[in-house]
């Protein structure tokens, strides 16, 4: 079985005010569909099936204060509870007290462990632009996924994966990219998209695409962006659910705190944050109540011998 995880930041589950949670005033029936046809706001019960889990998980890391991407990802993708590390919610960046967990545990690097046979267990699907590498290095802003990367055989997919198809774009069609490049490139919509998703986790154990528009969206307290990114993902999920049906894949979707889901402020939020696992073995992620669950789940899954 394969795992294709998005991570997509900045959502929580929030009021179901239409005028503050642009998850309350939208039909996004893909969304909906993961939480067994309930909309993504308080209240919404839990779907409990062998293939289909949703439930609503803690990012604030019993730790006071609004969570942080940098400590909210670290501990997302290291299993390690990094808020307690800093000693404070921190981000969007690593905290550098946290740098050796992230180097040595993060998920990638767990997984390759595991898989050690396999050239390429894990893939990270995203692409970066050429001036993301020499911008990172020269200033040593990598972030928590990247990071992962430096520090595990994972690679960070470039312009040369978009041309192959093998990379999506971090706005899914590359409308946003910051360079020019041939269109051809690009998935020429979020169903595109969602087919290379589906592609690049067919070949590896684990595949990570990270969104960060949603927390964009967010800050920016704007309802238009809102509607725009939760409908563009709307379709990117449907056409996952629609491909995966044919293949051993097992959906993960989370994120690493509230933000999206309540445009009366423009911080993060301390509500709870979604969590799905969808497709076959979604039960073995029973177990999971916060951020730092995540990853050990991941790894158990594989270490009970799925892979
Ligand atoms: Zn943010």
């Amino acid at each position: 079985m394969n795992i294709l995880f998005l991570f997509l930041d900045g959502i929580g589950i929030g009021s179901d005010d239409p005028g503050l949670n642009p998850f309350a005033e939208l039909e996004l029936p893909a969304f909906e569909e993961l939480a067994g046809g309930h909309r993504w706001i308080e209240g919404i019960p839990e779907t409990r099936e062998p293939d289909r889990l949703f439930t609503t998980i803690d990012a604030n890391l019993d730790m006071d204060g609004l969570p942080q991407s940098g400590t909210g990802q670290a501990t997302l993708f290291t299993g390690v509870n990094c808020a307690q590390i800093a000693e404070r919610h921190y981000g969007p960046f690593p905290h550098s007290k946290t740098k050796p967990t992230i180097e040595g545990l993060n998920v990638f690097r767990r997984l390759e462990e595991l898989f050690m046979d396999e050239s390429e267990p894990c893939a990270f699907a995203n692409a970066y632009p050429e001036r993301f590498f020499g911008y990172v290095e020269k200033r040593d802003r990598w972030t928590v996924t990247t990071r992962s990367c430096l520090h595990s055989n994972t690679r960070i997919r470039s312009t040369d994966d978009l041309r192959k198809g093998l990379a999506v774009p971090a706005d899914l069609t590359g409308k946003r990219w910051p360079e020019p490049v041939d269109e051809n490139m690009m998935p020429a919509d979020e169903r595109a998209a969602a087919r290379r998703l589906l592609r690049i986790a067919s070949g590896h154990h684990f595949t990570l695409f990270e969104y960060f528009f949603t927390d964009k969206a967010g800050h920016k307290q704007s309802a238009d962006q809102a509607r725009r990114v939760l409908t563009s993902l709307d379709i990117l999920l449907d056409e996952i659910l629609a491909g995966m049906q044919n293949q051993e894949i097992l959906l993960l979707l989370t994120s690493d705190h509230g933000n999206l889901e309540d445009l009366s402020t423009k911080s993060h939020t301390r509500n709870p944050v979604p969590f799905v696992a969808y497709g076959r073995g979604a039960d073995q992620f029973e177990t999971v109540k916060s951020l730092v669950d995540v990853t050990p789940a991941v790894v158990a899954l594989f270490k009970g011998g799925e892979g």
